[in-house]
């Protein structure tokens, strides 16, 4: 019998039993921005019905924030579930998680500094990861967060050549992890990409930018050799253009609240 495996319910989400531990409630605030990240990120095309954006919690840094398994413009406050780093939840109550929440936990295990994990098949993207030799790299000043060469995480090195690409275990987090190293972006071969941030403005602000950086770096390819940005210019244009962060979130959560 030929199955596929989108008819098996449990392929794209899951449903987990909620640990017994006490966690305390996570600022409301916060849970509020994570879900305006969610609206946000649909609006400037790096989500569509995929895709997730987490926060680190603010009250137990062994914990992060994620909506429950949804399309990300419908994420509410009340979608979004506590889970440890082993990908165990606090409070789903029944409700399905996604699977590749180990991407977010084992990159808040392997990563103190990350506050924040956006995680998209944003389509301009993705054709980096797939191609040899051809770094994603800065080519203006908006993308210097993404340094001279975004490392590629390659899931057939630690799983075979029959996966699904999903991240779907802590063996495979931790990879991924490991790929991402120090770097603010890493490329999923044939899958997307996992961006982060030392705040959740700051990881919606560097997912909307690699995108369209990718969009930029495609098309100065067609028109011949690019000029990038040097190492030293890539740092240099991170540090400066992060302070115009809020700028850029203040503006993007009016449109995603429909208020111009
Ligand atoms: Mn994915």
């Amino acid at each position: 019998m030929c199955t596929s495996i989108l008819d098996d319910p449990a392929a794209l989400a899951e449903v987990i039993s909620d640990t017994n531990a006490a966690s305390a409630p996570a600022d409301p605030t916060l849970l509020s921005d994570i879900a305006t990240a969610n609206r946000i990120l649909f609006r400037e095309g790096v989500v569509d019905a995929f895709g997730h954006v987490s926060a680190r919690h603010d009250k137990h840094p062994d914990r992060f924030l994620l909506a429950r398994n949804m399309a990300p413009a419908l994420v509410t406050d009340s979608d979004i579930v506590t889970f440890d780093f082993d990908g165990r939840a606090f409070d789903a109550q029944g409700r399905g998680v996604y699977l590749e929440r180990f991407i977010h936990a084992e990159i808040y295990r392997a990563r103190p500094d990350v506050m924040a994990v956006v995680h998209s098949h944003s389509a301009a993207v993705v054709p980096f990861g797939i191609v040899k030799n051809l770094p994603f790299r800065a080519v203006c000043h908006m993308g210097g967060f993404i340094g001279i060469c975004a490392p590629i995480f390659e899931i057939r090195d630690v799983a075979g050549d029959e996966t699904d690409l999903l991240i779907r275990n802590s063996m495979l987090g931790a990879a991924l992890a490991k790929s991402l190293g120090d770097s603010n972006v890493v490329l999923m071969r044939g899958h997307g990409s996992t961006v982060i941030g030392n705040r959740l403005r700051q990881a919606v602000f560097r997912a909307v930018y690699t995108e369209n950086n990718a969009r930029l770096q495609a098309e100065g390819l067609r028109l011949g050799p690019i000029t990038y940005l040097s190492e030293g210019e890539a740092r240099t244009t991170a540090r400066v253009i992060d302070m115009q962060v809020d700028r850029a979130w203040d503006l993007w959560k009016m449109q995603a609240e429909g208020k111009i």
